[in-house]
């Protein structure tokens, strides 16, 4: 059941499974695209072969899954897992997209990304080579600061080292409240390759406690976009395995 989407609203309250499951009258499983994709890179990505994991999807929104031991953790509201919505700062902090304040995805996500080297381009416009974007009347996209950076622009390399920074907040958070094998990161920033895994890891082993610090593998996602296909054809290979051992 569908219950209270921030970003569907008439979609309140909506049986999807059951619907599903009455038209096509097949064993039918439902689950959340950040779940769905969680479970995808658990199952034949970046998590395989571990017991743990969690992942974190930065897009618009950051979105978050969680696997322990073959069980994506959902919570007993269908609830949980929501790692875009863990707060991590108090005042002053940003608005997040839910209303809230201070989320990681206030911070973290691409629309933040945009956002913050909008407001630094608005106080210091001469500051950055991103300025001229905005002259000829274009949008500045995520990608071309991250662009930017890679090519020494200094605006745009303070934004990504504190989105780096943002995220191994949200990782080590997760690691002082699960301690998982892996922690994932998966959507469009990833692009951004190596160098910036690189400056999570390090803010990573300067923030987490020791032992999680030197052993949790903190990866990009190997599957990208499927991983959500792949995910629910996990979800719905589990239910045929529960259905059958039942049977
Ligand atoms: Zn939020």
């Amino acid at each position: 059941v569908i219950l209270d989407p921030p970003n569907l609203k008439p979609w309140q309250n909506v049986p999807v499974r059951q619907y599903i499951h009455d038209t096509l009258k097949l064993p039918t499983a439902f689950q959340n695209d950040a779940n769905a994709a969680a479970f995808g890179e658990y199952w034949a990505g970046a998590g395989r072969g571990a017991h743990s994991m969690v992942l974190f999807t930065l897009g618009t929104g950051v979105g978050g899954g969680i696997v322990i031991g073959d069980t994506v953790v959902e919570g007993e509201h269908s609830h949980g897992a929501e790692l875009g919505h863990v707060r991590i700062a108090l005042t002053p902090a940003r608005q997040c997209g839910c209303g809230r304040m201070g989320c990681l995805e206030a911070y973290a996500s691409a629309t933040s990304v945009v956002k913050r080297t909008l407001e630094a381009l608005a106080e210091k416009p001469g500051i950055s080579s991103l300025s001229a974007i905005l002259h000829r009347g274009e949008e500045v996209s995520s990608r071309a600061i991250f662009e930017a950076a890679a090519a020494g622009d200094e605006l745009a390399a303070k934004i990504v080292e504190d989105t780096a920074y943002y995220l191994a907040v949200g990782a080590t958070n997760m690691m002082h409240t699960i301690d998982p094998n892996v922690v994932v990161f998966t959507g469009g920033m990833i692009a951004a390759g190596d160098s910036f895994l690189e400056r999570i890891r390090w803010h990573v082993k300067h923030m987490a406690f020791p032992v999680p610090a030197a052993n949790t593998r903190i990866l990009f996602s190997q599957l990208g976009t499927d991983a959500g296909f792949i995910g629910a054809a996990a979800c719905g290979r589990k239910l045929l395995k529960r259905l059958a051992s039942k049977a």
